[in-house]
């Protein structure tokens, strides 16, 4: 095995050509940084149909995946001492930019997608994680599986060109981005704002980490639980100057800017 592994087991194999075309994902493949497996699920169907589903047990609308198909596609598939088993349903833990970082040190992750109303309840203990991509519901896991390929493998060393654009980004601290602007420097009457152009390294920094923070205040107060914030004095200060944003949870999930 090169590079990191992700080995798929999907009833539509075709969804995953879209990988082909997302930019540094598709120079990730070229490099050689990532495999991406696909197993066919209708391979390992029953009989001469190719039976992978079947009507629920005790009624209901839809059908449901066989457990045995993907038994046998999981069997098939080389696992690394090093690997770990996703399963995408909206029942699930919701996907975290750290479960992505926690995952990116492995070196393989084997994805199972279902689809229809899902599928039989015993396949759930092949899943070391079960991951849902938000509380809405999808047709199927592929999307969902090529949202974690696409997240992960921008975080494996090579994919980006530029390793310090990770740094900065919304979720990575658990603030949102600071607003970005790129020329014209006024573009129908807005203006850049004039630290951006003041060749203030020092003073750029300290408006860029002032942004991010009433940004997440406003939009997603909910990322900020930290109790390290409300003690700094810089983000006592910004509270301050936000306090109609103060409606934000209490927690200790986050331990973020220590030097704040
Ligand atoms: N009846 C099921 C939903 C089935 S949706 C239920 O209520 O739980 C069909 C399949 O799409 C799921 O088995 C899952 O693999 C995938 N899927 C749908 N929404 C998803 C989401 N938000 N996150 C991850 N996978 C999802």
């Amino acid at each position: 095995m090169s590079g990191f592994n992700f080995d798929v087991i999907t009833l539509f194999p075709k969804a995953f050509e879209l990988i082909n075309n997302l930019g540094v994902i598709t120079r990730a493949l070229d490099k050689n940084l990532i495999d991406v497996n696909l197993h066919d699920l209708r391979e390992y169907g029953e009989g001469s149909y190719r039976q992978v589903d079947d009507k629920p047990y005790g009624g209901g609308a839809g059908m449901v995946l066989k457990p045995e198909p993907i038994y046998k596609a999981y069997e098939s598939i080389r696992k690394s001492p090093n690997s770990k088993t996703l399963l995408m349903t909206p029942q699930g833990k919701v996907l975290k930019q750290k479960d992505l970082a926690r995952w990116s040190t492995l070196d393989q992750i084997i994805i199972i997608c279902g689809q229809y109303e899902g599928f039989d309840e015993r396949i759930r203990c092949l899943a070391d994680e079960e991951i849902s991509i938000g509380d809405y519901v999808l047709s199927g896991g592929e999307i969902p599986a090529i949202s974690i390929i696409n997240g992960l493998t921008r975080l494996l060393p090579g994919t980006l060109g530029d390793p310090d654009s990770l740094v900065d980004e919304s979720h990575n601290s658990s603030l949102l981005e600071y607003p970005q602007y790129t020329r014209p420097l006024t573009f129908k009457d807005m203006k850049v704002p004039d630290i951006l152009v003041s060749g203030n390294h020092e003073e750029i920094k300290s408006w860029r980490r002032k942004k991010s923070f009433e940004r997440t205040l406003e939009r997603r107060s909910d990322l900020i639980s930290n109790e390290n914030y409300k003690k700094s004095p810089q983000s006592k200060r910004i509270i301050k100057e936000n306090n109609q944003f103060m409606k934000f949870r209490i927690g200790n999930e986050y331990d973020i800017y220590p030097d704040w």
